[in-house]
């Protein structure tokens, strides 16, 4: 993949870019931009392995809606003034895919922050917009629908969308994020030459 050319795009788009080798190299940075603030993030398979949330936590308010079972909690994750997430695909022209099910993370991450990052690893860079609904669709969700024990035909099979009608779905929203959201102060992709997350 050409991550000059990802960055590049990224920044026409309107957003700063950082690029690390490493995922303690980026939790170091987020670590020390984040400091006496409110952070939400919905959860993600790499801010888990950035260990980020647990530090950020010693100095900030962090409400992380899969670590609480208190749906208020999910709310203020939500409508944190600064709010992290992942991506599901993210395209060498800079457009940003993710999928969601319930909504929060699509909804936080399109309105009113003060900050918002994405955290995606290169795995998640792929070539054009379709490689990356495709990607979304069919490595993010089917492997999502596995880890979350979901009940639906694609869970642990990579390779294939059945567009399924089953109350477990986990696609019900894909956001094509195409620049940074006028009511966003700041938006920052930080990409990690590591395989990260689905
Ligand atoms: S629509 Fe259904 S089958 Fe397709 S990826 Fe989503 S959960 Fe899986």
């Amino acid at each position: 993949m050409d991550l000059e050319k990802t960055k590049a795009s990224l920044e026409k788009r309107g957003f700063t870019v950082q690029i690390f080798d490493t995922c303690e190299q980026a939790a170091d940075y987020l670590d020390e931009n984040i400091k006496n603030t409110t952070v939400g993030t919905g959860g993600s398979m790499t801010l888990d392995a950035l260990n980020i949330l647990d530090r950020l936590e010693k100095t900030n308010t962090v409400y992380y809606r899969n670590r609480s079972k208190d749906p208020a909690d999910a709310r203020k994750a939500m409508f944190a003034p600064v709010y992290i997430t992942s991506a599901n695909a993210v395209s060498e022209n800079g457009e940003i895919v993710n999928i969601d099910g319930a909504g929060n993370r699509v909804a936080a991450a399109s309105y009113d922050k003060e900050r918002l990052y994405y955290v995606v690893g290169i795995n998640k860079i792929v070539p054009t917009l379709e490689d990356a609904m495709v990607r979304a669709r069919t490595i993010a969700a089917p492997l999502n629908a596995e880890r979350l024990h979901r009940d639906t035909p694609c869970a642990g099979k990579p390779g294939k969308c059945y567009d399924c009608a089953s109350p477990e779905r986990l696609c019900r929203n894909i956001s094509i994020t195409l620049g940074k959201m006028l009511s966003i102060a700041a938006a920052e992709v930080i990409i990690i030459k590591q395989e990260l997350g689905y």
